[in-house]
């Protein structure tokens, strides 16, 4: 079953004189239950190829369909109501809301895709190891909680498609084989993950290995 699918994907960044070619020509396609981790070298479009994905950013060519309907060049609405039902997404500027608690927010993302459910909050809350941390705000947790954090928030509306931008930079080993375990998880339940990283462990447990060089796929 078809989760997510890119055609053609070109984005450029025009400064004065300068033009960045961020993204040329990608095209992918994220079946359900699987993996995918997206390596590549710093400065190599894996965040811009995330954000296009995810409908945060738009594409200058190509296009997106996400469950078979393309969210590229529609409204707004339209971009957020796809992603609030279907997306979970967890990129490096962060999901989370300041000012609302780890077990607000997750009821929020929850919220926007039409979902309420108290024990799928409960259940991710212990997932992660967060129970004691669920009434705290953002800014009181440690790098490793609000990774976990994160991705409890991003996994919340049992979305159809995770799209994670380094969701394991600041958590130690043990917390990174937990968070795996659980990504695995999802994936046999329907899900796909596309996790862009720089972590061999984490790429090493992917089903697949999406290499990504001077915005081109080099690599599948
Ligand atoms: P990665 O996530 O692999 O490090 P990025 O997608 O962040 O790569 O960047 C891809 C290329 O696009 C880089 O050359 C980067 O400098 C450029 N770029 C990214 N965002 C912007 C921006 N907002 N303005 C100008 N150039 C950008
Ligand atoms: P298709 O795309 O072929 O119509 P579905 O989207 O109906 O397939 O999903 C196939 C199976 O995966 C169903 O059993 C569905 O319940 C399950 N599934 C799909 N997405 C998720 C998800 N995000 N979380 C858990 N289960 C899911």
């Amino acid at each position: 079953a078809r989760r997510l699918e890119a055609f053609e994907l070109y984005r450029f960044y025009h400064s004065g004189e300068d033009e960045t070619v961020a993204l040329r020509g990608v095209s992918l396609r994220l079946q359900a239950e699987e993996f995918v981790a997206l390596i590549g070298p710093s400065g190599s479009g894996k965040s811009t190829l995330l954000a296009c994905l995810a409908g945060l950013d738009e594409p200058d060519g190509g296009y997106v369909e996400v469950m078979g309907v393309r969210m590229s060049r529609r409204p707004d609405a339209v971009r957020a109501a796809l992603r609030a039902r279907h997306l979970g997404i967890l990129m490096q500027s962060g999901n989370l809301f300041e000012h609302l608690t780890v077990e607000a927010n997750m009821r929020l993302q929850m919220s926007l895709a039409g979902l309420s459910d108290r024990r799928r909050v409960d259940h991710l809350l212990e997932v992660m190891g967060l129970t004691r941390q669920r009434r705290a705000h953002p800014p009181q947790l440690s790098g490793g909680e609000a990774a976990r954090a994160g991705l409890a928030v991003a996994l919340s509306a049992n979305p159809r498609v995770l799209l994670a931008d380094e969701p394991t930079a600041e958590v130690d080993a043990m917390t990174e084989a937990t968070i795996l375990t659980h990504l695995r998880e999802r994936c046999r339940a329907g899900g796909a993950i596309l996790i862009a990283t720089h972590s061999t462990a984490l790429a090493a447990h992917a089903d697949r290995l999406l290499c990504i060089r001077d915005g081109r796929i080099t690599h599948d």
